[in-house]
């Protein structure tokens, strides 16, 4: 059984905490570690080791931090494949999945923030007749960092090297779901030296760890990715220490077809777009829109297409379509398909659960799910379902796609599929979410803003957004004789 401690102040801690939290194999349905949840005394200590070694962070350099990112990023990269195993071990994403996205992508996290950092303006001026200004973008001190279970490593890392960089000291806090990758961090830590303090990584439940984080008058920012509902619980929570924020949170994306676009292209991106990590990325899309003269075809193509997905154990490289990542969130996704029913939709493919032979049979495995016949204000319409479950609809007007997709309280991300450039054009700009793809999705290009509108998100990450964020502003003005 592997025991995941918080690594406080360059060390895992033997903590004074007595609670244990067991943690799941999704793909297995067998525990495989406890986590040891850091106490309150844990957080202060953890905080306290951040505040001493704050100033000499930010002071040794831009040049010195980045090369701290890119030592994370080799070491990581050193070490992928059992980056990966791990992963797929803690949420039952395929391992191809893990292996091709997510621990890629958490190296290259560090290598770009690592390159991208000395471009950003830490200090600049601006004169007029009278006055000289000299603005400074200075780190906040401590920061907070929590993530979700999702895309654990991926995530994690999005945040902590954009604030270490920015020469903040950071708390870290993974999701209790998918531990793992990030007390593997912590390993790293000690091999590239990093100073003590500088990373803290502490293990346990948002409910305790992580509101105490929120709270903590001496940490100066967090930023949060997960749910909305956690995400008002932080916004609220946090008004007493009065810090900043930058919210990450739910999603409903639609995807509008129109007659016009590369049909068999369109189809194999949404296939792609609805059911990668059992739909469980928060830019997955979940509400097809599909043009009334094609809605026929696209409707029985992508259930034909979505029935020769390969499902089995995550950790198998054949395996395309893994399991649901907790039994929590798989009883979910069942009541919401008796909602469904409840609701008048018709299930076209899919709505059940499944169940595997061998080793993986007490896994948590739920069928890629397609639904129609939903009205716009039904439940399954305008809630986040985050699994494995989308719901077709049918246009006849660009003006009512446009309408039907923005017709909801989220506003992450949307696609747009047509081979009309003007057209594309045109309902890009009406559409009101954070990302917008054009015949694509998930391309992403890491200087780029990041966030949602509405309830899907307070901020944006990514480049010189997020650095913003870690950073603060500060002016001095002298009259434009005086030197300084
Ligand atoms: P969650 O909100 O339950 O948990 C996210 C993190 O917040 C976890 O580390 C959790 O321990 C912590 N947390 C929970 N309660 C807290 C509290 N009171 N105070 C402080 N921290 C607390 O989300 P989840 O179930 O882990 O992830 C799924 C959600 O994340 C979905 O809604 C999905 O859309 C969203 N998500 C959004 C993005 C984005 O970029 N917008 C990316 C990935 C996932």
């Amino acid at each position: 059984m592997e025991v995941i401690k918080s690594y406080i102040a360059g060390q895992f801690i033997d903590t004074d905490s007595d609670l244990r939290i067991d943690v799941f194999n999704p793909g297995t349905g067998d525990i495989y570690g406890q986590i040891i949840e850091s106490s309150i005394s844990d957080v202060n200590n953890a905080v306290d080791s951040a505040k001493r070694i704050s100033s000499y962070w930010a002071g040794i350099g831009i040049d010195k931090r980045c090369q701290f990112l890119l030592d994370f990023s080799n070491e990581i990269k050193s070490r992928l494949s059992e980056f990966a195993e791990m992963e797929t071990r803690d949420t039952g994403k395929p391992i191809t999945l893990s292996k091709s996205v997510d621990i890629p992508r958490s190296i290259e996290n560090f290598k770009f923030f690592s390159e991208h950092t000395k471009n950003f303006s830490f200090s600049s001026e601006l004169n007029s007749g009278t006055s000289r200004n000299r603005i400074l973008n200075s780190p906040l001190g401590v920061v907070g960092c929590i993530s979700p279970w999702n895309l654990p490593l991926y995530l994690f890392t999005w945040k902590i090297a954009p604030a270490l960089a920015s020469g903040n000291t950071v708390i870290a806090k993974p999701s209790e779901i998918a531990p793992y990758t990030a007390y593997m961090l912590g390993e790293i830590c000690n091999k590239i030296s990093l100073p003590p303090g500088v990373l803290n990584i502490l293990q346990g439940r948002g409910s305790s760890v992580g509101n105490q984080m929120v709270k903590h008058e001496d940490i100066k920012a967090i930023s949060f990715t997960g749910g909305t509902s956690t995400g008002r619980i932080i916004y609220k929570n946090s008004a007493g220490s009065l810090k900043k924020l930058s919210l990450e949170m739910g999603g409903k994306n639609p995807a509008i077809v129109f007659a016009d676009s590369d049909y068999q292209s369109t189809l194999d991106n949404i296939v792609t777009s609805c059911f990668s990590n059992q739909g469980q990325i928060c830019l997955c899309s979940s509400r097809i829109i599909i043009e009334k003269k094609i809605y026929e075809k696209f409707r029985y193509d992508f259930c034909e297409k979505i029935s020769h997905l390969k499902i089995g154990d995550p950790a198998d490289e054949k395996t395309e379509y893994g399991a649901i990542s907790s039994k929590e969130h798989l009883d979910k996704i069942i009541r919401y398909i008796s909602l469904a029913k409840d609701e008048g939709a018709r299930i076209l493919h899919g709505g059940d659960e499944i169940i595997l032979q061998g080793g993986c049979k007490d896994g948590y495995f739920f069928s890629p799910t397609v639904l129609e016949g939903l009205s716009q204000s039904s439940r399954l319409s305008q809630e986040e379902i985050f699994g494995p479950v989308v719901c077709l609809y049918s246009f006849d007007t660009e003006q009512e796609a446009v309408s039907r997709a923005n017709d909801s309280n989220y506003g992450l991300s949307a696609t747009i599929w047509t081979s009309d450039q003007k057209k594309a054009s045109r309902v890009s700009n009406e559409i009101n979410a954070g990302v917008i793809w054009i015949n694509s999705w998930m391309i992403r290009d890491l200087r780029t803003p990041f966030g949602g509108m509405k309830h899907s998100g307070l901020g944006r990450e990514g480049g010189d957004y997020i650095l913003e964020f870690f950073t603060e502003k500060k002016n001095i003005c002298y009259p434009y004789e005086t030197k300084v």
